[in-house]
């Protein structure tokens, strides 16, 4: 069969681009298919509403006896949306990709409305949860695990299914999702960032903790998206030689989006719009076919909800376009992979920013103070932050001389950093004037101190303006685990800081005085985190490891930092975690970075016998035939003399095939070997040293035969396809 072409079907959808039709503004769609104040206000009795409202803004408890009100509105507003069943919805430990999310939905069973929707089916349920990954904590503990409302993201309607948002956990109280624990460190950030808020402003009662989200992704022609199977299986191409022209020229970059590329985006724009998810930019990324969706940043637990929505919502919008949405890390050798740079800042219940500069003294000591002290936590623990990050898909990315690199390093800016610098360096920083009113000698922060000039875009941690970038995390990932990592680690560094301060304002110092001395030991404690230099190079590399910076890049070992004492301690003590969740979690993420390599493999096998050689071996007869037919007419030596060039593609051909042959029989020995290891850990370990190096082994013949067979005959789709049609 010829390779599929395709323009007709360009052609198809860039048509159906012109009939996408204007729905109305924003402002009149947005959020209405959420179950939101509006929602509420018009569904809910008065007093039940107010009691809700309280539980949303201000974490009040929520009272039992409204249960049932509310689930009663909940339900005749879903159904007046459409909702035929309704669902807990959740993000179990397998990781965020929507297929695996829908699989989980539940229905009623029945397959019609539900019409016994009560308080107690709101509140809590139990999923029949047994193929949920739960490392070994459903066995050992308690075989149960249930589902409880989380009423601080709202239910909403997607598919016809009213999904209630909820946490996933075991009768004995262990996490057996993402949102427990997050929930746990969010709390724990928002008191003790609100603890440290109080000295310089004594009205502050909580903070919040915000996340923007910024979602790459590639897109692919759906027909030559079925014509390759390793897309189809694990997400990225196992083999394709890079097409002769790809990013070199940077003309995609904010280049002007293909028609039929702005018709998937405007529709997945007002579909998300209808969720709730305010959605903002929409442009090309770096790399052929590839886009970016970021939405103006929210609190964070919801706007991790909305991601997850988001990646499911994007899966279906792109069907109705003839596309699929890859969202793996890196879907393409030699082309810039996939990330979710998660924006991530702290503000009072007041609204006040509290990574933004301010216009006083204290309000720059206040900044200095949030910046120091979560630079302290970045730097102690930089491992762990890598570890949260880590997976068998991103690691295509970490360390692979492209986005972030595998070492936890934060970019300030040279404001910030010559601002630190002077502190460090100067004694007397707080000079008292009178008994009301004192001067800093810190030198003044502009607001505006990061222009785009000043950006270091090879930091996986950078401060940029109001806000820190954390840039490792994975476009596939669900930002939870990112998210649990540094908010603990903050909560954790800020509880330390709020002791130490507080000791020396025991022992006589004035307050200033007392936050100056802690600010200038953690600014000399975490300098070894500062980096601004290039953070791919080599040179890097090598101070890192001077600077006692985690340097790990096999994501198997990476995940041990978990399980340091350090990780475990700092978990517990914030009440986010205990250390049999953080076992059965690390036993988790090796089965899964087991799996994952383990089915490349056998899809790589697959492609290799059952496509490349037949393939290959094919377009070899042709040429041998050739060369006989030459030999026959010309003569011999006049005929092999002129079949030079067919007879050196044939000897590679032979060689090459010969070469698959022997590394796909070793390979899957080597599977079998791994197999039989008993520990999760050893075997994780085994197949990232093992059998992820013989994956490209193969996969250079492979390409090498790509170039070599006539085009005709070769049936999968090559890069140049794939990357350049939309
Ligand atoms: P860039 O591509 O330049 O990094 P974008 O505009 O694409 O910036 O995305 C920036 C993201 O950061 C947006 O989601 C934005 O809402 C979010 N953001 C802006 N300010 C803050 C803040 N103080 N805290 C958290 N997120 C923020
Ligand atoms: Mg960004």
């Amino acid at each position: 069969m010829p390779r599929l072409r395709f323009d007709s079907v360009k052609a198809a959808y860039a048509k159906k681009a012109v009939e996408v039709a204007e729905q109305g503004r924003p402002s009149e769609y947005f959020g209405e298919m959420v179950f939101n104040k509006t929602a509420m206000f018009k569904y809910l009795p008065q007093d039940v509403y107010r009691k809700m409202v309280d539980v949303m803004d201000n974490g009040a408890m929520l009272d039992a006896s409204i249960l049932d009100a509310v689930a009663q509105g909940m339900k005749a507003w879903a159904m007046d949306h459409g909702a035929t069943h309704y669902t807990h919805w959740f993000s179990p430990l397998t990781g965020s990709t929507a297929e695996k999310h829908d699989a989980f939905i539940e229905h009623d069973g029945k397959g019609g409305v539900v019409e016994d929707f009560s308080g107690k089916l709101l509140a809590q349920q139990e999923p029949d949860a047994s193929s949920f990954p739960n490392g070994g904590i459903r066995s050992t503990f308690e075989a149960r695990g249930y589902s409880a409302w989380d009423p601080t993201s709202p239910a909403f309607v997607m598919n016809n299914t009213l999904c209630i948002p909820t946490v996933f956990i075991s009768y004995t109280g262990e996490a057996l999702d993402y949102k427990a624990p997050l929930l746990k460190a969010i709390s724990a950030v928002d008191k003790a960032a609100a603890d440290v808020c109080r000295y310089f402003d004594k009205s502050v009662r909580k903070c919040r903790c915000y996340l923007g989200w910024e979602q790459e992704y590639f897109l692919v022609d759906r027909d030559l998206y079925m014509a390759r199977p390793d897309l189809v299986a694990t997400g990225r191409t196992l083999m394709g030689h890079e097409s002769p022209k790809n990013q070199q020229l940077d003309d995609h970059y904010f280049g002007s989006i293909p028609k039929r590329v702005a018709a998937f985006m405007r529709d997945l724009e007002i579909e998300a719009m209808k969720l709730g998810i305010p959605a903002k930019t929409c442009h090309n990324e770096v790399a052929p076919n590839q886009f970016e969706l970021a939405p103006i940043y929210e609190e964070c637990n919801l706007a991790i909800d909305h991601n997850m929505v988001l990646m499911s919502l994007m899966k279906d919008v792109a069907r109705r376009h003839g596309f699929v949405v890859l969202l793996h890390e890196k879907p393409f050798k030699g082309v810039n992979g996939s990330g979710k740079h998660c924006n991530w800042s702290l503000g009072t219940d007041s609204g006040v920013p509290l990574y933004s500069p301010g216009k006083t003294d204290k309000d720059n000591l206040r900044f200095i103070t949030f910046v120091v002290n979560t630079l302290a936590a970045i730097y102690r623990h930089n491992g762990l932050l890598k570890a949260s990050v880590m997976s068998a898909t991103n690691a295509h990315r970490l360390g692979a001389n492209e986005a972030p690199p595998a070492i936890i390093s934060s970019f300030l800016g040279t404001n910030i950093s010559e601002v630190l610098d002077h502190m460090e360096n100067t004694d007397n920083l707080v000079r008292i004037l009178s008994k009301h009113e004192l001067r800093l000698d810190i030198p003044a922060i502009p607001e505006l101190m990061i222009d785009n000039t000043d950006r270091n875009r090879t930091s996986p941690f950078a401060f940029t303006g109001n806000r820190f970038e954390f840039r490792a995390v994975g476009a596939e990932a669900n930002c939870s685990p990112a998210m649990i990592a540094l908010n603990t680690a903050v909560a954790e560094q800020l509880v330390l800081f709020k002791q130490e301060v507080d000791a020396l304002i025991a022992e006589g110092e004035i307050k200033e005085d007392a936050i100056v001395k802690v600010l200038r030991k953690y600014i000399r404690y975490s300098k070894p985190v500062r980096f601004d230099g290039n953070g791919y190079s080599e040179e890097w590399k090598q101070e890192a490891a001077r600077r006692g910076l985690d340097c790990e890049t096999s994501a198997p070992l990476v995940y041990d930092r978990y399980l340091d004492k350090e990780s475990i301690d700092m978990f517990a003590k914030m009440g986010v975690m205990r250390e049999n969740e953080l076992v059965a979690r690390n036993e988790i993420k090796w089965e899964t970075y087991t799996k994952k390599i383990q089915i490349e493999a056998r899809v790589l096998g697959d492609l290799a016998m059952n496509h490349v050689v037949p393939i290959a071996t094919r377009y070899q007869s042709v040429l041998l035939d050739n060369v006989i037919k030459m030999e026959t007419v010309l003569g011999d030596d006049e005929g092999r003399r002129l079949s030079e060039e067919n007879i050196k593609k044939i000897k590679e051909i032979a060689e090459r095939v010969s070469e698959i042959n022997r590394l796909v029989a070793k390979l899957i020995d080597t599977r079998k070997q791994a197999n039989r290891i008993e520990s999760e850990r050893e075997k994780a370990v085994a197949y990232h040293d093992r059998i992820a190096p013989m994956l490209e082994e193969i996969r250079r013949h492979l390409d090498k035969l790509e170039l070599v067979v006539d085009d005709e005959t070769w049936t999968l789709p090559k890069y140049r396809e794939l990357l350049f049609n939309c």
